[in-house]
């Protein structure tokens, strides 16, 4: 079944509740419409819940049940009331099970969502008092014509809402909305001719029937809405894997977290400015992880349930400045109907300390990092290294060092300049960063070469991972100056240890330098995996064999 049709379907207890409660009414008196307006709440209500209605489904629903009650009781006026009375008990009840099952935070904490129920409500109320006036077919029309409305005003609020989504979204409920009164007809008619307790009896099942499959309703929209997220989370841990900088996302992460437990900003953007190097920026939309970016917030924050003008938004902009020096830029865009005056205060009071430690975020990357390529520097791979290494020999699980040099790099300086050679390295080094994972090591050994460190890795993955960057490098156009574009390749050489046998991490290192210098005789451009003995192999499983090849070592005979 189609999206469209299952909402037109999960549409039809509440329509028909109205419609019922109307031919009720009619068919015996407005006080035989009390058991429907007992009934449908719950029904309604749930519904309203299942639905998310922008517009107070609760209130549509419970309104129309109340409609022939007070329109006969107390005019329409009266009707008005009892209508709006009713959509708020549903709105409250709708509130306590969305709370229960924990979705759409932003729109719980709405207050204009009750203003729109009974608004919903009151119009409905109108249509009741046409049913009143001039009978319950024409009580029905003003009914579908609200709904109608409503449901144009809501969807066409929604962004990117096309003439045909609306159609879609009208068409179903105001046929079942026909169907509901139709059987509305057929219970009056058979209360008519077996009794009101027929009538009433009949009643009773439907709801009851319709309260079912609200609560079914409820709770696959909350399982969608839960694999939804988990969808979302899965993808963001992805993207946060292939993220070039984990530990500096740290930093905006942390930054973010403040600002959330303050103000909960609807998003986010923070740019780092280092002494050296180009300054970056990270975005955060609402409660997500900050990823690498320039936030893009629409025009104005989104529509809240209810007729009104979308205000613009209130962008909060900072720089963040220790010892005179700015060191970052804090721009948050607020929806001003939720902003806490108290929580900016707060938030500017906290400023001077969120600097000050922005900078020693940024002096510690600073002794760390390469300001060009942004891989960790040598020494800090060297203290990583032993450490690693010892890990290795403790649990016995394998540890890759993969050395990657680009090939014939001086023509590159020496054709292109080193400011071509400059945006290369760059280049290559985003490319062995994205392929990183958070626990894993790019450093810049030196000029242009660089190393891995691999924890947990065995020696066919880490050549895949070898293979992998050498095709992204193969693969990476860098802009020159004239228009045209630079290509450049790479080789690697890995040893795994203990796959291998190495003393210490320098002897790893070598081991790994000695199968780069291996990949580089035999044409470069490509990956070899030290196999120990002077044997390689290649990304493609062949064997090679380096200069001072030994044998390998003959299988034990045990029978001579
Ligand atoms: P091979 O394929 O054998 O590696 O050839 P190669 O030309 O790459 O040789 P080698 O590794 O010896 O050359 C490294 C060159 O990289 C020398 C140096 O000019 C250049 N280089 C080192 N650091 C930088 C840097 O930060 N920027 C630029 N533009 N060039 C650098
Ligand atoms: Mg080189
Ligand atoms: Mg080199």
């Amino acid at each position: 079944m189609s999206p469209a049709w299952r909402r037109a379907l999960e549409w039809a207890p509440a329509l028909t509740a109205g419609a019922l409660a109307l031919v009720v009414a009619r068919a015996f008196g407005p006080a035989a419409a009390a058991p429907a307006l007992g009934l449908a709440p719950l029904a309604a209500g749930a519904l309203a819940a299942a639905l998310h209605r922008p517009f107070g489904g609760a209130g549509l629903g419970l309104g129309a049940a109340a409609l022939p009650l007070g329109a006969a009781s107390f005019g329409p006026a009266g009707a008005g009331l009892l209508a709006a009375g009713a959509a708020l008990a549903a709105e409250l009840l709708h509130r306590g099970l969305r709370r229960r099952l924990a979705t759409e935070r932003e729109e719980r904490r709405s207050p204009l969502r009750l203003l729109a129920a009974a608004g919903a409500a009151a119009a409905a109320a109108i249509a009741g008092a046409v049913a009143g006036a001039a009978g319950p077919l024409w009580g029905l029309a003003g009914y579908l014509a609200v709904l109608a409305a409503l449901e144009l005003v809501a969807r066409g609020a929604r962004e990117g809402a096309t003439a045909r989504d609306l159609l879609a979204a009208l068409a179903g409920p105001l046929a079942l909305a026909a169907t509901g009164y139709a059987a509305g007809l057929a219970v009056a008619a058979a209360a008519r001719a077996g009794g009101f307790g027929l009538g009433l009896a009949l009643l009773g099942l439907w709801a009851a029937l319709a309260a079912e499959a609200a609560r079914q309703a409820l709770f696959r929209a909350a399982s969608e809405r839960r694999l939804g997220d988990l969808l979302e989370a899965n993808r963001e841990a992805k993207r946060r894997q292939q993220a070039a900088e984990p530990r500096q996302v740290g930093i905006a992460a942390e930054v973010h977290g403040e600002c959330r437990k303050l103000l909960a900003p609807a998003w986010f953007q923070f740019d780092l400015f280092p002494r050296e190097g180009e300054p970056q920026s990270w975005c955060a939309r609402g409660e997500e992880e900050p990823e690498p970016g320039e936030a893009v917030p629409p025009a104005a924050p989104p529509a809240l349930p209810g007729f009104h003008r979308r205000p613009a938004w209130r962008v909060l902009d900072y720089p963040l400045l220790a010892a005179g020096a700015r060191v970052a830029r804090l721009r948050l865009w607020c929806d001003p109907r939720r902003l806490d005056p108290a929580g900016v205060e707060a938030l500017e009071t906290l400023l001077p300390q969120i600097a000050t430690r922005v900078q020693g975020a940024l002096l510690d990357r600073e002794a760390r990092e390469d300001p060009l390529t942004g891989a960790v520097l040598r020494r800090h791979l060297e203290r990583r290294l032993a450490l690693a290494f010892a890990g290795a020999v403790e649990s016995g699980s394998p540890l890759a060092v993969v050395m990657c040099d680009l090939d014939h790099f001086k023509r590159i300086n020496d054709g292109h300049g080193h400011a071509a050679g400059d945006e290369a390295l760059r280049r290559a080094a985003a490319v062995l960063r994205a392929h990183c994972r958070e626990r894993d090591l790019c450093a810049r050994y030196g000029g242009e070469e660089f190393t891995l460190l691999l924890e947990d890795t065995g020696g066919q993955t880490a050549l895949e991972i070898a293979e992998r960057v050498r095709r992204a490098i193969a693969a990476l156009e860098v802009p020159l100056d004239g228009g045209t574009t630079l290509h450049l390749t790479a080789s690697a050489g890995i040893a795994v240890f203990p796959e291998v046998q190495a003393r210490g991490p320098d002897d790893l290192v070598q081991l790994a330098d000695a199968a780069l210098y291996e990949a580089k005789r035999q044409g470069r451009d490509r990956c070899l995996l030290d196999l120990g003995g002077g044997r390689f192999r290649a990304a493609d499983g062949s064997v090679v064999e380096g200069p001072g090849a030994r044998p390998p070592a003959a299988a034990p005979r045990i029978f001579a």
